[in-house]
């Protein structure tokens, strides 16, 4: 046992996890990383601590001062939890269709948060502008700018990618996972590449996102829709720029719900539906890689985030989703 100074300490080292469902089905070892299990209960902790780290290198964070930043919800926690063990203060800019949970967390966490409708990127009003405006008229503040601070994809590249090629001893053959700020696809996978050159990454993109079609193809399109939270980009963020992506795989939120329902009933793996997303694309590149092969990919939040959506029987039958066979 060891004593952490503070709550950054305890960031990453996540565990993996093997996923029964896939491994069995494709032969391989299909690893889930537990992003679940940090602090904030997000892969985002990780970009947070990163952005805030270099804010207080460039000076442009100072004691007492604000971190700002449009979010879809989990980077503001990452930010709300590191922000408050160093003293700053976070304001958030939200979709207002984001889950009522991760609203009900960031308040109750003393981040200031701001609704705006959701709109296209191209909108002034989107809450990524929003952010950045608010950012410049508040004294002492700082955009963390999480889509385009390359400090996200470098958490990624120094910490994430690390770990999963220790924690297998380098017997790692691909990785998969979705986009939001590309930063974890991105970081992972030039981290990855740098210790093996023909390891193989795949971007797994919910519907309604663009980069599935931008790297199938060469031209940024969606198609569709998602109900999924913190993924699916219409655009190529700083992030993303250079990502060594070899294949993109697309997944809908049909073939995603019998995942995410496994995942719980064999597992006991209780997650938010991104994961089940990017385990659904493991699984894809398991059976391309064949039997005998690991692939890992990312569990990047827990499902008590989504209590009353993706966990929650009425809203599931008013979406017409699939219910976990519990529930009926
Ligand atoms: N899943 C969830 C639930 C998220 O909140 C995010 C972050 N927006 C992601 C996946 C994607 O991570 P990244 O921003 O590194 O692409």
């Amino acid at each position: 046992m060891t004593v952490a100074t503070d709550i950054a300490a305890l960031i990453g080292n996540t565990p993996l996890v093997r996923l029964k469902g896939p491994s069995e089905r494709t032969g391989a070892t299909v690893l889930g990383k537990c992003e679940f299990m940090n602090p904030g209960g997000s892969v985002k902790d990780r970009a947070a601590l990163y952005i805030i780290q270099a804010a207080e290198a460039a000076g442009t964070l100072q004691p007492g001062g604000t971190i700002v930043e449009g979010t879809a919800g989990n980077t503001g926690i990452g930010l709300a939890v590191v922000g408050a063990s160093r003293g700053y203060r976070t304001i958030i800019v939200m979709p207002e269709t984001q889950s009522q949970e991760k609203k009900d967390a960031l308040r109750a966490l003393g981040a200031e948060l701001v609704l705006v409708p959701a709109t296209s990127y191209a909108n002034p009003g989107h809450y990524v502008h929003t952010s950045r405006r608010l950012a410049e008229e508040t004294p002492g503040a700082v955009w963390a700018n999480q889509f385009d601070n390359i400090a996200n994809r470098l958490a990624h590249i120094k910490t994430t990618a690390p770990e999963i090629w220790d924690a297998t001893a380098g017997r790692v053959d691909g990785f998969t996972c979705a986009a939001g700020t590309g930063g974890t696809i991105a970081g992972v996978g030039l981290g990855l590449k740098e210790r093996r050159a023909d390891i193989r990454i795949a971007l797994t993109d919910p519907d309604g996102a663009a980069l599935y079609s931008w790297f199938a193809h060469g031209e940024l399109k969606a198609e569709g829709s998602s109900v999924s939270e913190g993924i699916g980009q219409s655009r190529i963020t700083a992030n993303l720029e250079g990502a060594p992506i070899d294949v993109a795989y697309r997944v809908s939120d049909a073939d995603a719900m019998p995942v995410l329902h496994e995942l719980m009933a064999r597992d006991g793996l209780h997650l938010g539906l991104s994961s089940a997303i990017n385990v659904a694309g493991a699984e894809r590149l398991a059976r391309e890689l064949g039997a005998g092969s690991t692939v890992v990919t990312i569990l990047c939040d827990p499902g008590s985030r989504y209590l009353s959506t993706l966990w929650n029987r009425e809203w599931l039958l008013s979406k017409g989703l699939a219910l976990p066979p519990w529930f009926r």
